[in-house]
């Protein structure tokens, strides 16, 4: 990443930076897509001999006056061999430096918002210091939906493997951590929106400043096309068809409302806008 992609909501600055990047399965990313449909979309080039295909890692950050929101934090750096060689392999970890470049420092942040709780989407919550976990951000309040939290404290079978406890848990333990509802609001003109599918509580990020509005997707699309094509839908989500009926209202939205769309796992800086023309739709880089 050499430059820092800056965006302008209203009277929101916004900047996206990147924690780095994951590869993940290509079938898992779309799904019941046959790979014909998605590969050349991709391009060849970009799957490897694992058949895994590079996902971004896009955070982003918002000023306002004093107010400093962090929309996500990435992989963070607290993995082992497991997780780094198996489970997410990639190049990531870089989210606090890059945000050092920007001038912010950990303590200046006054608020830090998770779509979802996967594993991710928060590494950069806690980090290790010594023996103990603490939060990253000590001045911050950390925001979640209350039934992601719940979800992500008591796991099934099916949805375990990628909530880690150490991204969160310490964050109750430290006082700093508020569990909210619905399309709660972080701050005047920045609140959360239920976007189920992905997880039962996941919800994306919305940004509406004098006429102009800007969403953070997180996972309900893990490539633009997805944004495009409703149908084509990840084999993560737990509940597929509900993530289909999301997207179509989300869609609807930001074509109306001609929104800059921040999309999580698309090549940096991930950020476009959906446009419709002859009922065709096109996300058109921003
Ligand atoms: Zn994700």
């Amino acid at each position: 990443m050499e430059d820092v992609a800056r965006y302008q909501v209203g009277d929101f600055e916004i900047a996206v930076i990147s924690d780095g990047e994951i590869r993940l399965d290509g079938g898992a990313v779309f799904g019941l897509v046959p790979r014909v449909m998605w590969e050349p979309i991709i391009g060849p080039d970009n799957v490897d001999a694992e058949h895994r295909i590079p996902q971004g890692l896009n955070c982003m950050l918002v000023r306002r006056g004093d107010e400093i929101v962090l929309v996500e934090t990435g992989m963070g750096n607290k993995h082992g061999p497991q997780v780094r060689e198996k489970m997410f392999p990639g190049d990531y970890g870089y989210l606090l430096e890059r945000l050092g470049k920007l001038g912010v420092r950990p303590e200046d942040v006054t608020a830090v918002a998770n779509t979802h709780l996967h594993a991710d989407h928060c590494g950069w919550n806690t980090v290790r210091r010594g023996e103990d976990l603490v939060p990253t951000f000590p001045n911050a309040r950390y925001y979640v939906q209350a039934g992601e939290y719940e979800a992500a404290t008591h796991p099934n079978e099916r949805t375990r493997g990628t909530y880690f406890e150490e991204n969160f848990v310490p964050l109750e333990e430290s006082g700093q951590l508020e569990l909210v509802t619905g399309e709660h609001q972080v701050l005047p003109g920045l609140h959360f929106l239920p976007t189920p599918g992905h997880t039962a509580d996941h919800a994306s990020i919305v940004l509406s400043s004098n006429g102009e509005t800007a969403i953070y997707t997180g996972d309900l699309v893990h490539h633009e096309v997805q944004m495009e094509r409703p149908a084509w839908i990840a084999a993560f989500d737990v509940m597929p068809l509900v993530s289909l009926e999301t997207k179509k209202v989300l869609a609807e939205r930001a074509i109306r409302e001609n929104a800059l769309l921040i999309c999580v796992h698309n090549s940096y800086p991930g950020v476009g806008r959906l446009t419709e023309t002859d009922g065709k739709r096109r996300f058109v880089p921003a």
